[in-house]
């Protein structure tokens, strides 16, 4: 994500706006029947992968190392395509991609151009058919998978580590980064809560545990003596259902009295190994619990995990909570990182005998803050006592019966996950 993506944010249509900042289908795919990669004068690199079924396009996939407007006509450009005939899809112009999106500004049109000329060249390979498997995976070039060209003066090992990290990024669609200003807020419930409910929408979600303080993941998703192992293809997630694995620096601890003493460039190393060492296989979306607060963890996964990635800020209703949120919120500008949205947890408490709604930490602080900040309130997690419970003894709250003042909220939150991204 550049610095180019600040300025130009603004003058770009909700429709190139919402895919520049969560463009749908990014991402490469790990078989497929056509394929091309374009650099264009600009000097951006563009790739699309093509999967066909029967006579029609079944699914499109794109990398790009441009900033907004790129992925916009990118991401445009593959929903352009999908269903259609092949000959059909390959007529799709720069006009048409520029006219679905709403327009752009002038000194960004060539980025359609990028995107209609690859696509066609991706419909020209159709018919050559091959995998991409994870070791394979060389033709990528997404903002990570630019990784495959070596950087002046960069080291054989770190162009490596580069490389491994790319071809891992590259087969992710939408990393959540779950952020919160202070500890104790929710954080890693709302992480825990959300990957079920992305899994229960049938989506392939990892949901990756780096509170390396704290790592609490584990015991809310009941796998708390999970020990890593390795195969040939790198660290194996621990798998709690057909579409959701977990992955925690708990499963590297020995017990759980075991501290995890490491500093920032440690810290920076732990978070690249897991990030390019765990074999996630193909997923829609990765869901990171990173510690609370603006520190190094959260900075790490930012900066590695490439785009597209979105953050989720959880904060409580009060306003020490808020005032904590405000600097995650300009943390994440600083970093260019785009905010899907804020969730606000602990917000009231439903009697569960009268039904009466008791205000414990205050309400509406996280829709106040939204308003504030010009940001979406995605929802409102009221406390449950079924959570702590849950959290406890290691069941999934979300989608348990009898948690049903929770399963609303996090149905919604996933509702308009998914209606903004792939
Ligand atoms: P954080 O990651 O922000 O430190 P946690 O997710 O670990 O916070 O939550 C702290 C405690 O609060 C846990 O015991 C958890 O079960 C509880 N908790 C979190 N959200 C809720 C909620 N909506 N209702 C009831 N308890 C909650």
């Amino acid at each position: 994500m550049g610095d180019r993506d600040i300025p130009i944010e603004g003058q770009l249509s909700p429709q190139a706006r919402e895919r520049s900042q969560q463009p749908r289908n990014y991402g490469c795919l790990k078989s497929f029947d056509g394929h091309a990669r374009i650099t264009g004068p600009c000097g951006d690199t563009m790739e699309f992968w093509i999967r066909m079924n029967a006579a029609h396009i079944a699914e499109v996939q794109f990398t790009t190392t441009g900033c907004g407007p790129s992925r916009a006509c990118g991401s445009m450009a593959t929903e352009l395509a999908i269903g259609k005939p092949p000959v059909e899809a390959a007529c799709i112009e720069q006009a048409d991609i520029l006219a679905a999106l709403g327009g752009l500004p002038e000194d960004s049109e060539h980025c359609a151009l990028l995107a209609a000329n690859t696509l066609k060249a991706a419909i020209e390979d159709l018919g050559n058919g091959k995998s991409c498997d994870s070791h394979a995976c060389g033709t990528c070039s997404s903002t990570t998978c630019s990784s495959q060209q070596r950087r002046p003066n960069e080291s054989d090992e770190d162009f490596q580590r580069r490389q491994a990290l790319g071809r891992r990024m590259c087969q992710i669609g939408q990393k959540l980064l779950v952020l919160s200003g202070k500890g104790g807020v929710g954080k890693s419930t709302v992480a825990a809560n959300l990957a079920g409910a992305l899994a229960q929408a049938g989506k392939r979600v990892g949901l990756l545990d780096i509170d390396v303080h704290g790592p609490s993941i584990p015991r809310m998703m009941g796998v708390e003596k999970g020990l890593a192992k390795w195969n040939e293809d790198g660290i194996l997630p621990v798998k709690i259902s057909d579409n959701l694995a977990v992955m925690s620096i708990a499963f590297f601890l020995q017990s759980d009295r075991e501290p995890v003493i490491c500093r920032g460039p440690r810290k920076h190393g732990m978070i690249h190994q897991f990030l390019a060492d765990v074999d996630w296989g193909p997923l829609d979306y990765l869901v990171v619990d990173s510690p609370p607060g603006t520190g190094d963890e959260p900075l790490s996964v930012a900066q590695l995990v490439g785009s597209p990635a979105g953050a989720l800020i959880v904060t409580t209703p009060q306003d020490v909570a808020i005032a904590d949120v405000r600097r995650c919120v300009t943390f994440c500008g600083e970093i260019s990182l785009p905010i899907l949205g804020i969730i606000e947890n602990m917000s009231g408490f439903a009697c569960p005998k009268c039904g009466e709604t008791i205000d414990l930490f205050k309400r509406d602080g996280g829709v106040s803050l939204a308003q504030e900040m010009d940001l979406p309130l995605l929802g409102q997690i009221p406390i449950d006592p079924g959570i702590v419970v849950a959290g406890d003894t290691g069941e999934s709250a979300f989608g348990n019966n009898g948690h049903t003042a929770i399963d609303k909220p996090f149905a919604d939150i996933v509702a308009s996950i998914l209606a903004n991204g792939s």
